[in-house]
């Protein structure tokens, strides 16, 4: 085969298989190199694509590939999804019947198989059986997923991974593709050597998760911080990290009394309960889970919109794993850590009863944890060059790039606050005294501080901006925090004059830079997106998958956004390869034509080559069900009037009133 042609074929896979239009940046080449038989290592970001390095090469020749992946819930997902694409995909694992192995080990032997998962347990399991039973099968390539588990410098060493070292004995001349979203150079070194590589070629692409924005702040009554977080992404699924069993319970509960819908996940809950609340993140049922860090190995969920850290990561390599959970699928994602130097503290008591070299070790990692909590630079750099990635900020996404520092006279903001402070007798917290400021509402300001002059004279300073400007008047020493478990304000010998009037005052001016110019955007219907995801719940339940291996949300929103109205439409959708077409495509369309129609709208297939990006619709539309003039219609119809009445009024069609009416009667 030439070049043109495996390439012309590769593409050809990737559209009709998967509905992609073009490959990511590293992968033709990486799959290029596999098709002409050689050993291969790629390095790359979570999310970045590395599933299809071997999955369209599995394709594109005889035979079929054996994909070694340590997590049997990850395998089921990626079997499922495959078999969603009509690509012919099983796994073997424990959680199997006998009948059912047997079954697919027919399937395997009689070349129906173009790919097969498996733990390398059950690979090498009974002095490696089946090992030596794939010799009477046609394989054509093994591909080593998460092949940093074969290091003992990992932070996920396997010593199932070691006995892979095999598969070369066994299998001479079939090319080995090891994949690792884990970079540093022991580890890439380990994997080469443990897996016997022969001469691999190296694929490395950018560790930049270019769709997360990075954001720290202080952590000042963060869970009130958090809640307005969590407001502003309502619909959306995250993760929240704690430290603690109990503050992942504590968290839990205080965002679930506030209207959220979230579960904790920690090593002390039984079995089963771990299962639920999972199974329940996974399928969208429940969007939020606060958990340890002993959540998140293993979820692939793709549609995760932000991570949140309440309490400080020990590590950059932790913090960078965690985060990297959120957008898999590509769209804009958030990370958010609330950092204090006070959770350091606590963190080095807990390397303190480690031995010494190892302490040493941990501890660096804990201070460059704290410097990029602390740095003024971009996050992104401090992120990448940390992990030697030569990359300059600003990135135009995260804290530092998006907040630019401008002094200002800030005498009356400071005379405000100090004055709150004296008045509320030097006893309460940052939070109380920026509420208090606020003119809060809530139940926890006391009455008798509602009566005071100072209550609510900051109302037209927004909540943040007063953390960072109390932040800023504690570093310049006009207040001080008291330490301990319930830190509260007090003045200092500072504080006199500027109450007096007769000190001015300079603060950190707090101020949005507007994001990057986006290219060409598109804007996609709100509602007519939530009716598909209610759509996909439902296939998937029928299916016994999580919906996002259905669709992920991002062909649902590209559907939303161009409104495709025939057949042949649906193939210029991301995600959308022919057998969803086949299968779904109807049933799609006909959502889609009729939402179109109620709404008096059209096709915008023609912008789908033009557009770079999609974003949410900033024209109000009705969240559940109902559009406004449908809701008008119902309004009329409810006081009394009849169809010719309505028609008459409103100057639509009879049949249109008709519509809206049904539409009533359904939601
Ligand atoms: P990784 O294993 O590297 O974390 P995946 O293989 O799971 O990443 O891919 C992440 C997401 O990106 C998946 O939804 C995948 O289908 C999608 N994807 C991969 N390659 C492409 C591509 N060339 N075009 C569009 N989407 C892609
Ligand atoms: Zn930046």
């Amino acid at each position: 085969m030439t070049h043109t042609n495996t390439r012309t074929e590769l593409q050809q896979i990737l559209k009709s298989k998967f509905g992609y239009q073009e490959f990511r940046d590293q992968q033709l080449p990486i799959m290029e190199g596999v098709l002409e038989g050689r050993d291969t290592l790629v390095l790359m970001p979570t999310g970045g694509g590395k599933s299809l390095c071997y999955q369209i090469p599995a394709l594109a020749m005889v035979g079929t590939t054996v994909v070694i992946s340590p997590l049997i819930a990850l395998m089921k997902d990626q079997v499922d999804g495959l078999k969603l694409n009509g690509v012919e995909a099983e796994f073997l694992n424990s959680s199997q019947t006998s009948l059912e192995q047997t079954r697919v080990l027919q399937l395997l032997m009689t070349n129906k198989l173009k790919l097969l998962y498996l733990a390398p347990e059950r690979l090498m399991a009974n002095n490696g059986e089946l090992l030596f039973a794939l010799k009477e099968a046609n394989i054509n390539l093994f591909a080593i997923d998460e092949a940093h588990c074969i290091s003992q410098w990992g932070h996920d060493f396997r010593p199932e991974y070691l006995k892979l070292a095999a598969l070369k004995q066994v299998f001479q001349n079939t090319p080995i593709i090891a994949l690792t979203a884990t970079a540093d150079q022991r580890t890439r070194e380990n994997i080469v050597a443990n897996l016997r590589l022969n001469n691999p070629e190296v694929f490395t692409s950018s560790f930049n998760r270019a769709n997360i924005e990075y954001h720290v702040e202080p952590k000042q009554d963060s869970k009130h911080r958090l809640l307005e977080f969590l407001r502003e992404r309502k619909d959306d699924s995250g993760i929240i990290y704690a430290l603690s069993r109990k503050s992942t319970e504590s968290i839990s509960e205080f965002i679930n009394a506030n209207g959220f819908n979230s579960r904790p996940y920690h090593a002390g809950l039984s079995q089963e309960e771990k299962d639920e609340n999972q199974n329940l993140f996974l399928q969208d049922s429940v969007p939020i889970i606060v958990a340890t860090i002993a959540f998140g190995m293993g979820i692939d969920k793709s549609n995760v919109r932000y991570v949140v850290h309440m309490d400080l990561p020990k590590n950059m390599e932790g913090y960078y794993q965690e985060t990297g959970r959120a957008g898999r699928d590509g769209l804009p994602s958030t990370a958010l850590l609330f950092f204090s130097r006070g959770d350091a503290i606590m963190l080095k008591k807990f390397i303190e009863n480690s031995d010494p070299e190892q302490a040493a070790v941990l501890h660096k990692k804990l201070d460059q944890m704290v410097m990029f909590g602390e740095t003024v630079k971009c996050r992104r750099e401090y992120i990448l060059q940390y992990f030697d990635e030569p990359f300059v900020g600003p990135c135009g996404a995260c804290d530092r790039c998006l907040n630019v520092s401008e002094w200002m006279d800030g005498t009356i903001i400071a005379q405000k606050a100090l004055s709150a402070v004296y008045r509320l007798n030097q006893t309460f917290g940052a939070g109380y005294v920026i509420d208090f400021l606020r003119g809060s509402k809530a139940e926890k300001i006391r009455e008798e501080h509602k009566s005071i002059k100072t209550y609510g004279v900051g109302k037209d300073i927004a909540r943040n901006a007063w953390v960072s400007y109390i932040n800023n008047l504690i570093e310049l020493g006009y207040l001080e925090q008291s330490t301990g478990q319930f830190p509260v304000l007090k003045l200092t010998a500072k504080s006199k004059g500027v109450l007096q009037g007769s000190e001015k005052v300079e603060l950190v001016k707090v101020v949005q830079r507007k994001k990057k110019a986006k290219e060409v955007t598109a804007e996609y219907a709100e509602d007519l997106y939530s009716y598909l995801k209610e759509w996909r719940y439902e296939m998937a339940q029928h299916k016994k998958v999580p919906p996002y291996v259905i669709f992920s949300d991002k062909t649902l929103i590209d559907l939303a956004a161009y409104l495709p109205q025939k057949e042949e439409d649906l193939y210029h959708i991301s995600g959308l390869g022919e057998v969803k077409v086949s299968q779904y495509g109807e049933d799609i369309l006909k959502i889609i034509k009729q939402y179109c129609q109620k709404n008096g709208l059209q096709s915008k297939m023609e912008m789908i080559t033009k557009v770079k990006s999609v974003s949410k619709s900033s024209k109000k539309s009705t969240k559940v069900g109902l559009s406004e003039t449908e809701k008008t219609t119902i309004k009329l119809f409810k006081q009394g009037m009849d169809i010719p009445a309505i028609v008459k009024k409103r100057d639509f069609t009879a049949s249109t009133i008709e519509n809206h009416l049904a539409s009533g009667v359904k939601w």
